[in-house]
């Protein structure tokens, strides 16, 4: 236990409340700031309107969930989220090609986002030494410029609060850049627009005998296909279904009433059909992230001490891969490590050093794929041809070589590095895959 008294946390999301958990055992409080009220029940909220759209948790989310919230797990299943077996549960359209199915030794958790929260929300309560202040918003934080040095917040009612240490997890709006380049703070960021939009919403479905999936994926065939589309069992025996498009091939101006005429736009008409018989259970709901962003809070040099932050503050990553949430509980694992283990000064700095680390492959793995659209623009990642043509017959391959494709899911379940799909065996595969191609 440190000798410091107070956290404040701005934003009781899903990168707060992680941030939360870990800093309990070393901090006497820990004040969450969230401005939307308490929910009852899994309900989506206002604060974090991406929770109508599909959530995916991914391996490495999921494993560290379970380190900081023993038994959460079983806790999402025993209320109605969805156990299902990572390959043979999952039929993925891919690249044009579908994805090998079989009895794999993995599984995953499908739920929606608010279930999840909900769960993650039932351990924060039990925890005594942390309180969550709901209805309000900060608005800055309080400085001490001689010693450069946040010591509280300002409320949107006036109210200061003072802590030892204040975490910023309000997610991609937070105001803290602003903040910061307000008082000279230069934070570099790097921006990539993708005009991504999300459209969803949760439905019936009759029992079907021939539905031999649990989930079914169809993405896109870059660069001329550029929507995708999903359908997922979620708790409560429902379908979420989700269209994706990037670069406002689901226009602004589209008036969406009715999802079908959506799936009518995908190569593959395999939602369209489930989609006759479908039954909605919600109203549709739209969500668009015009560009994604990572801020470098690793490269600033006079940011103020006391100022710690995580989650979607420092990056939002295109959503379309899945990794948000897991990424904000491979850092807070991370912040654990550090607290764990190294001395206890600077734990944001040394913390900001560590979540870079965590970011940079991810975001590069993305940019390769987000790249492939033309219209993307921004900063490209090095030696992006022979990432995308690598990437690209790695995915091909994963309709057709087991080993290949689990090499695959353990990195895009961000459980292994990329590394371990440059191995021999699969680089002379790739080889192979790419000379026949050239041939035909
Ligand atoms: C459409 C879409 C789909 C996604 N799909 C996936 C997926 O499949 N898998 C995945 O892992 N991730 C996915 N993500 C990413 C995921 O939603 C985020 O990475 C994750 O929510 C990050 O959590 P966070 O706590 O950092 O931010 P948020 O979840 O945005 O939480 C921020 C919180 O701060 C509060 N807040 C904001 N400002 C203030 C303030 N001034 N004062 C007080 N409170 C404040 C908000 O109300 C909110 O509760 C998706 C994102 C989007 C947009």
């Amino acid at each position: 236990m440190l000798d410091k008294n107070k956290v404040i946390i701005i934003g009781g999301g899903i990168a707060g409340k992680l941030a939360a958990r870990v800093l309990s055992n070393y901090y006497k409080e820990i004040m969450i700031i969230e401005q939307d009220s308490e929910v009852s029940s899994p309900a989506p909220r206002k604060g974090a309107p991406q929770g109508n759209h599909i959530h995916a948790l991914l391996h490495a989310g999921e494993h560290g969930l379970e380190e900081l919230f023993p038994g959460i797990t079983e806790k999402f299943q025993s209320t109605g989220a969805v156990v299902i077996n990572s390959t043979k549960d999952l039929a993925w359209h891919h690249h044009g090609v579908w994805k090998l199915r079989y009895d794999g030794s993995y599984t995953t958790t499908l739920q929606t986002r608010p279930h999840l929260e909900w769960h993650i929300n039932q351990y924060i309560i039990q925890d005594k030494n942390i309180i969550i202040q709901y209805n309000q918003s900060v608005k800055k934080f309080i400085y001490d410029e001689v010693k450069n040095r946040i010591t509280g917040i300002e409320l949107k009612n006036g109210s200061v609060i003072h802590a030892d240490l204040v975490v910023d997890a309000s997610g991609a709006s937070s105001f803290s850049h602003r903040w910061l380049t307000e008082k000279g703070i230069h934070i570099p960021a790097e921006q990539v627009k993708i005009d991504l939009t999300y459209v969803s919403q949760i439905v019936e479905l009759p029992e079907n005998d021939d539905r031999d999936w649990t989930i079914k994926l169809l993405y896109p065939n870059p660069p001329h296909e550029k929507m995708a589309g999903s359908i997922s069992r979620v708790e409560g025996n429902r379908y979420l279904v989700t269209f994706i498009g990037y670069h406002d091939s689901i226009t602004s101006k589209e008036k969406i009433t009715s999802l079908v005429e959506l799936a009518k736009k995908l190569s593959k008409s395999d939602i369209y059909h489930e989609l006759q018989n479908a039954n909605p259970v919600t109203d549709i709901s739209i969500y668009r992230v015009p560009h994604i962003t990572w801020r470098k809070i690793d490269k600033v040099k006079n940011l103020p001490e006391g100022l710690l932050m995580i989650g979607d503050t420092i990056c939002r990553i295109d959503p379309f891969f899945g990794q948000g949430m897991s990424i904000a509980v491979v850092e807070a694992l991370a912040l654990k490590g550090i607290l764990e283990t190294q001395s206890q000064e600077n734990i944001a700095q040394k913390f900001h050093q560590e979540a870079a680390k965590i970011i940079a492959p991810i975001w590069n793995m993305v940019l390769t794929e987000d790249f492939r659209y033309p219209e993307t623009t921004g900063k490209k990642p090095l030696g992006l041809p022979i990432l995308q043509w690598y990437a690209k017959n790695v995915f091909l391959l994963s309709g057709k070589d087991e080993k290949i494709y689990d090499s695959f899911i353990k990195v895009m379940n961000l459980k292994r590095p990329m590394t371990i799909l440059m191995k021999p065996r699969i680089v002379f595969e790739v080889l192979k895959c790419s000379f026949k191609k050239s041939a035909e």
